[in-house]
């Protein structure tokens, strides 16, 4: 059995008149993130950590933010691209473990709807996908609401 893990971090500005999705899930704010795609900075994390264990370069690389094919994608498509493309290699995910950095809002109510939703696109189990909220305490652009941020660790497996 060959195991192999990868970590993805990112960040994304926080705006007016932008929709807020976080793991694929609409949550419900006053602002959203900014980005290429709809800036969903919990997939993104997870998607490099994907690559990353899989030693596939980064989502950066594989889906360039000037390439207009990819403005205003739903970031659930590129997680279904690399999940097909991981599938394809013979990788199995073993377990992902990821923290949402956000002063607002309050995510407690939407991590087993984000957990839920990723599981059932990354064709895992839902209690294999551990989604974590924490504040930044105030501190910084995350501390002053113009920023959320996300780390994620994934492992994979295949067997070898
Ligand atoms: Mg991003």
């Amino acid at each position: 059995m060959i195991q192999k893990t990868g970590i993805g971090y990112d960040i994304h500005r926080l705006v007016e008149g932008r929709t807020l999705f976080l793991g694929g899930v609409e949550i419900p704010y006053v602002k959203g993130l900014l980005g290429h795609s709809d800036a969903d900075v919990l997939i993104h994390a997870i998607c490099d950590a994907m690559l990353g264990a899989a030693g596939e370069s980064d989502i950066g690389e594989k889906f360039p933010d000037t390439d207009p094919k990819y403005e205003n994608i739903r970031s659930t498509e590129l997680l279904k691209m690399i999940v097909h493309l991981l599938e394809q290699r013979g990788w199995r995910i073993n377990n992902i473990d990821a923290i949402i950095i956000a002063e607002e809002p309050k995510l407690m109510p939407f991590k087993k709807q984000i957990s839920s939703n990723l599981a059932k696109i990354m064709h895992i189990n839902e209690e294999l996908v551990s989604i974590k909220g924490k504040t930044n305490e105030g501190l910084g652009e995350i501390g002053q609401k113009q920023a959320i941020a996300s780390f994620a660790v994934v492992t994979l497996i295949k067997e070898g």
